[in-house]
């Protein structure tokens, strides 16, 4: 993992956006909040350097999530310190509640003037994954601001998303707003780690207060610059599903023995056959019944001849294009569920037969596949009654949240990132290929939309760091 970095003007987009969505967020349904509320185009230069300063301090405190178990809770807390600190006006409001869930993650509650409105929820988390020093060009926690970016781990996953949230409603809040509609704001500080302290318990609290939410945004999904070739310009991918996920063991069982005589097969033979068919054998094309196949419509117009005939006719085109995604590892991961062989122990002695072989798959399930049929799958790919199957975690693919004209959520993120970017000509609904928090809140809502309005590009793709 190299450098992590964020563009100054990038962050104050973000912070853009989400002043906009709060800011159109009352009570307008459909199309009608088109033009409805004005968007504040400026903020002062003193408000720009003070952003940007909060945005350093942040990335300063090392909030790593290690593992389940381990985590930096001494950061964990230092930093529901720091957000006190930097925005007094959010601590401080009358219609603001906030509680501190699982003991670090935050949780906001925004009480608006009309109760019969349904609320929304804007979601983020502040732990980041573990960053060593090597590979860096700065040290990873510095916050260093250099050549207009800012450097260090959680730019962009995903403190760029909690320090605007929160700015921009410190700065609304400065301005004499207060809302109609009401929202929630959770801020996960296990989000890196599967969220079961923070966003699980998030969710069960304001679930048993019998809250529904009208939709949920969240991280995931940017404005997209030169990941497809011939596209010239940038286009905005909200994601609405994002691929389920399976940390599936593999072991296998032996008598063991001496090498001097050893057996015709082993646990690491036989084993290693059955991964060895498991990465030879890719799971299905689903490129069919893939969100995927409604991004390239979408974005056909955008191309020249002949590409746009062929995006504009996937009803011929289709098992072509799908063959050319199949080529690119992110694209294919698009199309279908992954499997990645990531751990593999066996054996402690040179001369000692093992009786034992285990490793671990990490499988990411495509939307239109459920845990149980990819299961099902790879049980027949391996097709060896002496592998046994430990699933160790396993979770379904977010439910695709709607699109359609009464679907208030991505309706206003569609028109907020036109009026905010109006150089990005299209919107399309895609897949997340990675996890976040937002999973925790299925129970909440139906309108799950993703996206972090910065701009990606494929160098940045594994700046991430992600999931
Ligand atoms: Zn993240």
């Amino acid at each position: 993992m190299a450098r992590c970095n964020v563009c100054v003007v990038a962050l104050a987009a973000v912070l853009l956006l989400v002043f906009a969505i709060v800011s159109r967020s009352n009570g307008l349904k459909g199309r009608e909040f088109q033009g409805a509320s004005r968007i504040p185009s400026e903020f002062s230069e003193e408000e720009l350097v003070a952003m940007k300063e909060a945005l350093k301090g942040a990335i300063q405190i090392p909030t790593v999530s290690f593992s389940h178990e381990e985590s930096n809770f001494t950061a964990l807390a230092e930093f529901g310190e720091y957000i006190h600190k930097v925005f007094p006006a959010v601590f401080n409001t009358s219609f603001i509640r906030h509680e501190v869930v699982g003991n670090y993650s935050h949780l906001f509650t925004i009480q608006g003037s009309e109760p019969s409105l349904q609320p929304y929820m804007l979601m983020a988390h502040f732990d980041v994954v573990p960053a060593h020093e090597e590979g860096w060009e700065v040290p990873p926690f510095s916050g260093l601001e250099r050549d207009g970016f800012i450097h260090g781990r959680g730019t962009l996953d995903n403190k760029n998303s909690v320090m605007a949230i929160l700015q921009a409603l410190e700065l609304l809040l400065t301005r004499n707003y207060k809302p109609r509609r009401s929202f929630f704001i959770t801020l996960g500080h296990d989000e890196e780690v599967s969220g079961t302290n923070g966003a699980q318990k998030m969710s069960a609290l304001l679930q048993a207060r019998g809250v529904q939410l009208a939709f949920i945004v969240d991280e995931c999904g940017f404005i997209l610059d030169g990941f497809i070739p011939n596209l010239q310009k940038p286009f905005a991918m909200i994601s609405i599903s994002e691929k389920g996920a399976i940390d599936l063991m593999l072991q296998v069982n032996m008598t063991p023995g001496h090498s001097s005589a050893p057996p015709k097969e082993t646990s690491i033979g036989i084993l290693s056959a059955a991964l060895s068919r498991l990465e030879q054998t890719p799971m299905p094309n689903m490129f069919k019944s893939g969100l995927l196949k409604t991004t390239l419509q979408q974005l056909a117009s955008e191309f020249s001849f002949p590409t746009n005939i062929v995006l504009s006719n996937l009803w011929l085109f289709g098992p072509l294009v799908s063959r050319i995604l199949e080529r690119n590892d992110v694209t294919n991961a698009l199309i279908r569920t992954t499997t990645a062989l990531t751990m593999y122990n066996a054996g402690v002695k040179v001369n000692v037969i093992p009786p034992v072989a285990k490793a671990t798959v990490n499988i990411r399930i495509h939307p239109a596949q459920t845990v149980v049929e990819v299961l099902e799958l790879i049980k027949n790919i391996v097709a060896d009654g002496r592998v046994q199957f430990h699933v160790l975690r396993a979770f379904d693919p977010l439910p695709i949240s709607p699109i359609d004209d009464q679907a208030l959520g991505y309706q206003m993120l569609h028109q907020t990132i036109q009026s905010v970017f109006p150089e990005v000509n299209i919107v399309t609904p895609g897949t997340c290929i990675g996890n976040t928090d937002s999973r925790h809140y299925t129970n909440l809502t139906t309108g799950i939309y993703l996206f972090n309005p910065v701009y990606l590009q494929p160098q940045d793709f594994r700046r991430l760091g992600l999931y």
